[in-house]
């Protein structure tokens, strides 16, 4: 199918984005990578009237020191943050998981931001900002708010973001020492949506005793579920087999997962039983080893 009509702008300035954004309300849309909304307006299921298409606003496509966190311009693309250095030694949940969103051809064009924005429970890049207890900085005509990821999202494919708001940066807290980090899922193929995705954070002391642990899934709620509750059973003990099986078990009887064509809540919930315990596994014997993922 091809898409609806629709008025066509490509400002290449960020005030001239936001002045169209705060002109058009509800029948404005941007336009980042497409990897999204291109299929959804070809499917007619999104109809925006008005494009407005960000790619040539300058100064939003680098990944930039920001103090304590590393920031990530609305234009850097999924393929680009991968094979940043800064963000393989700052943020390696975040490549880790990239690795999994669609193919290369996917990631080449589509952005972090622009996943973030989307909303996708079944997505990487939200469920990782949550995990990094990371923010995203929207800006609209009249100001700019930093919003933070566990306030983001609402439900399915919705944010508390305005239809006027562009976000110009995801800001992510750079890895405190000793914490490991490792993302999980499975899918039917490579590529594919996950069924399931895990990504755990653990930090751990001098004396390999847990200091904080955080998981959070997608796949199995509307938002990306934050089961960080169950996993700060592991903090003040050795993180061990046994205690990471408990930390899945409690969080695959407490979540409620649907069932849809591809699984159903069951069959989720084996996943979880088995995805959690191995990331908080990996995340912990990454700081032990200080291997990739852990220092
Ligand atoms: P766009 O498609 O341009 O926009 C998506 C939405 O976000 C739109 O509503 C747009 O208005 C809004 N938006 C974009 N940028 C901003 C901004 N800066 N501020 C405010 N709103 C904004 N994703 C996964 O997570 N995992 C996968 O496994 C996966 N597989 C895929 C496989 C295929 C074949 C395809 C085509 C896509 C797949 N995707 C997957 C989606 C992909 O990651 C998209 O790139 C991403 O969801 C959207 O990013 P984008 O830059 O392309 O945004």
């Amino acid at each position: 199918m091809k898409p609806a009509p629709f008025e066509y702008t490509a400002p290449s300035s960020l005030q001239e984005a936001l002045a169209l954004l705060a002109e058009h309300g509800d029948e404005g849309k941007i336009l980042a990578g497409g990897q999204s909304l291109g299929p959804l307006m070809n499917l007619r299921l999104a109809t925006p009237a008005v494009i407005v298409d960000i790619n040539r606003v300058v100064g939003l496509n680098e990944v930039a020191d920001s103090g304590d966190c590393v920031s990530v311009g609305a234009l850097v693309r999924q393929r680009s943050a991968e094979r940043s250095a800064v963000m393989a030694g700052e943020t390696p949940l975040l490549v880790e998981a990239l690795q999994s969103v669609g193919h290369v051809g996917v990631r080449n064009r589509g952005t972090v931001a622009g996943s973030i924005a989307h909303a996708d429970p079944a997505a990487e890049m939200p469920a990782v900002l949550i995990a990094l207890g990371g923010h995203v900085r929207a800006v609209r005509q009249d100001g700019d708010r930093l919003i933070p990821a566990k306030s983001l999202f609402e439900t399915y494919f919705t944010t508390v973001l305005e239809p006027e708001e562009i976000i110009t940066e995801v800001l992510l807290p750079r890895r405190p020492p000793r914490t490991g980090h490792a993302w999980l899922e499975f899918a039917q193929r490579h590529g594919d949506y996950a069924i399931v995705g895990v990504g755990a954070v653990v930090t751990l002391d001098e004396a390999t005793v847990c200091q904080s642990a955080t998981v959070v899934c997608t796949g199995i709620d509307s938002v990306p579920y934050d089961a960080s509750e169950a996993a700060e059973m592991l903090v003040g003990s050795t993180v061990t087999v046994d205690h990471c099986a408990e930390v899945g078990d409690r969080i695959a009887t407490a979540c409620d997962p649907g069932s849809d064509v591809v699984a159903d809540a069951a069959y989720r919930r084996r996943l979880i039983r088995s995805l959690v315990p191995r990331a908080l596994q990996v995340a912990s014997l990454r700081v032990r080893n200080g291997v990739p993922g852990g220092k």
